[in-house]
């Protein structure tokens, strides 16, 4: 509804090479992306990496130092922030104390000039919206947490901004409440259509909430792509650690095969090895760069494994509620492998104790190859 003017098949954002430093720190090298009109996209990365520099050039508080801004295909560069229409949330950006939830949310018709009726209805839509009509008379402080972000949500999107930027809107709540808060702003930026620009440390929160996810590293791009995409295809160690446990393994090529790469695990080397499709070919014998996810990584007692299989042993195991978490010890491996089992009836005793041998084995397709140079 609010995007109804957006020019059909113009993004709803657009960086073009939008750089910035500020003194001698590089703090976005030049940087491009669109965001499709109506989608939500994080902006992902360790502290420090850029991503707030970039959200506040998206939003005019600052200005690139070259390359370009366009909101709706429009070439907002040099607008100042009012003039860009824009909804705000931000961690601390907090409601007016000495006024009522209504008066809150009313605050950017009112300074538009919107008329009294149209005002009114236009903030008891919005209340409804946010599950808080109940709440219109009280004041902030009357409110919990979730609640207030809530009402900063409405206020925000009342006058129907052209996009909406989150800086971490959820940080200052526990994680209950906000895994709840992100299912339900996900909701409402959906049913809204509004084209959603988050920034966020938070690798699950990117993931629940994004329709694309940018992750950055020292003010660079590393990897663009949906939540899936970038989860299940890392491209990088980095991309994959940052998004959630990974094992990175150092393998040696064992051959080049048929659309793909036939590989070996350290300690392995008798073995006919494990296949990876889709990747580049590499010379025979050279070391790369493996992942496998921690779920990807099935384990079963060495007595049940096949004769092929690679061995590990049980050299930890936590019960962490709806997965069992098993830490494995390999010779040749710098570190354990992590593997989670899923626990689908009542948790009994573990089968596999703390010094179990184990046999190894993952889904063929789900071992990716990162394009990183193994450290020598
Ligand atoms: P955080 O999650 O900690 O906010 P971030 O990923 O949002 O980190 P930015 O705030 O964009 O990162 O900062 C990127 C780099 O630019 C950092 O090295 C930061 O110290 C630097 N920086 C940001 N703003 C300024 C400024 N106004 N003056 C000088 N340096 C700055």
């Amino acid at each position: 509804k609010a995007q109804s003017s957006v020019t059909a098949g113009e993004p709803g954002l657009r960086l073009r090479d939008v750089c910035k430093s500020f003194g001698s720190v590089a703090a976005l090298q030049p940087t491009s992306f669109d965001v499709p009109a109506g989608t939500l996209c994080s902006l992902l990365g360790p502290s420090g990496c850029g991503k707030t520099t970039t959200l506040r050039i998206v939003a005019g508080f600052e200005l690139p130092d070259a390359g370009q801004v366009l909101i709706r295909g429009e070439d907002r560069t040099y607008d100042p922030p009012q003039r860009r229409k824009l909804g705000m949330v931000f961690q601390n950006y907090s409601l007016f104390p000495h006024m009522t939830v209504a008066q809150n949310v009313a605050f950017g018709l009112r300074m538009a000039r919107v008329n009294r009726a149209e005002t009114e209805a236009r903030t008891r839509r919005m209340l409804d919206i946010v599950h808080l009509p109940q709440h219109a008379d009280r004041y902030p402080h009357q409110l919990s947490g979730g609640q207030q972000q809530r009402v900063a949500l409405a206020r925000s999107l009342v006058t129907e901004p052209s996009m909406l930027l989150l800086d971490e809107p959820l940080g200052a709540l526990d994680k209950n409440l906000r895994e709840q808060m992100q299912f339900e702003i996900r909701q409402l930026q959906r049913e809204i259509g509004i084209t959603t620009l988050l920034v966020t440390h938070d690798q699950e929160e990117a993931l629940t909430m994004s329709d694309m996810i940018v992750v950055m590293d020292r003010g660079r791009i590393l990897q663009t792509g949906s939540p899936a995409e970038v989860y299940e295809h890392p491209r990088t160690r980095f991309v994959s650690e940052f998004l959630g446990t990974s094992n990175i393994i150092a393998c040696t090529v064992a051959g080049a095969e048929e659309g793909g790469l036939r590989l070996r695990l350290p300690g392995d080397e008798g073995s006919s090895g494990f296949f990876v499709a889709d990747v580049p070919v590499r010379p025979v014998g050279s070391t790369v760069l493996v992942a496998i996810r921690p779920e990807h990584l099935r384990i079963v007692p060495a007595g049940e494994a096949g004769p092929s299989e690679p061995r590990a042993t049980v050299s930890g195991h936590v019960f962490r509620g709806a997965t069992h978490v098993f830490q494995l010890q390999r010779p040749g491996l710098d570190r354990p492998l992590m593997a989670y089992r899923q626990i689908t009836g009542p948790v009994g005793e573990t089968a596999l104790p703390v010094g179990a041998e184990v046999g190894l084995s993952w889904l063929p397709g789900t071992a990716r190859l990162l394009e990183d140079e193994p450290l020598r």
